[in-house]
């Protein structure tokens, strides 16, 4: 790893906490997008908070991952336009950002025990808080997230190639992701609640002592994925975010300026609605749902 040619590019903020006595390493990154605000503030209170001499291991925060995107109040990187969160481990990502997820990836990530993603929203979208894990993993993962708190629904984090949870995870790090509302805007009461689970995580890994370690949430997890819409327009939905919905029933209607229906969505699957937009003009191609 050549640091001193990537330090000249790329700027990342970390607060490195080393415990007293040996122990695991855990990884926690918020604003891997620059517009999702509950993770760089939870990480940085949580981070303050810990107390070297009573730590068993290592603990590593990274509030803002996407320093540009950050300055920029955006979810894309403003050096090169690029969503980093699909850039880990993706040789076509363009300059900038592959290097800044190479960087993070193999300076923090390759020799962490876990990695705590922490993501809401954006100003696109409205999230149901959710903990996740990915599949056919050792049961590690879930087993944290179902203790993280009661407040975030139990998620099966869909694969999807670039995202640094799920690459992480491929190299076989215990990986959860998170989501909390969104709209551009910091929720204070999951910042609170994500510190609150960051105490548990730690705790259950034995790295501090704390009787804080929560109880099981057995909730059948989420587990879909997005919808686009194929047509721009006002996007008006029908169900509302935690609302369980059938396959086929119809979930928003997108309209032109004169009030005409462009084209009404319809649920792919079964499930309850996760994910809802923020800005209510959607463009073609861009998410409108999330069910699971
Ligand atoms: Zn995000």
């Amino acid at each position: 790893m050549m640091v001193s040619e990537l330090d000249a590019s790329v700027e990342v903020p970390v607060i490195i906490i080393r415990g007293s006595t040996d122990g695991p390493t855990l990884l926690l990154t918020g604003g891997v997008h620059g517009d999702e605000y509950e993770g760089p503030a939870a990480v940085q209170r949580f981070m303050r908070m810990l107390d070297p001499s009573e730590l068993k291991g290592t603990i590593i925060g990274i509030p803002v991952v996407n320093v540009s995107a950050w300055r920029n109040r955006s979810r894309f990187s403003a050096t090169d336009g690029a969503d980093l969160n699909r850039s880990f481990s993706n040789p076509n990502s363009p300059d900038h950002s592959r290097m800044l997820a190479e960087f993070v990836f193999d300076t923090f990530v390759r020799s962490s025990d876990v990695l705590i993603d922490i993501h809401s929203g954006g100003q696109r979208l409205d999230h149901l808080p959710l903990i996740g894990w990915y599949r056919n993993g050792d049961g590690q993962a879930e087993f944290l997230a179902r203790r993280f708190h009661r407040e975030m629904h139990p998620w099966l984090v869909p694969d999807a190639a670039g995202v640094l949870s799920y690459e992480a995870h491929r190299e076989g790090i215990v990986a959860l992701g998170t989501e909390w509302h969104g709209g551009g805007t910091l929720d204070p009461r999951g910042s609170v609640a994500i510190v609150t689970g960051l105490h548990r995580t730690a705790a259950l890994l034995a790295m501090i002592d704390s009787d804080r370690e929560g109880t099981t949430d057995n909730r059948v997890p989420i587990a879909g994925d997005y919808q686009v819409t194929e047509h721009a327009g006002f996007f008006i939905p029908l169900v509302n975010l935690g609302q369980m919905i059938d396959e086929n029933e119809p979930i928003g209607s997108v309209y032109d300026e004169l009030g005409e229906v462009v084209s009404t969505l319809h649920a792919m699957r079964k499930g309850i609605v996760a994910g809802l937009p923020h800005l209510s003009y959607v463009y073609a191609g861009e998410r409108v749902v999330y069910i699971g």
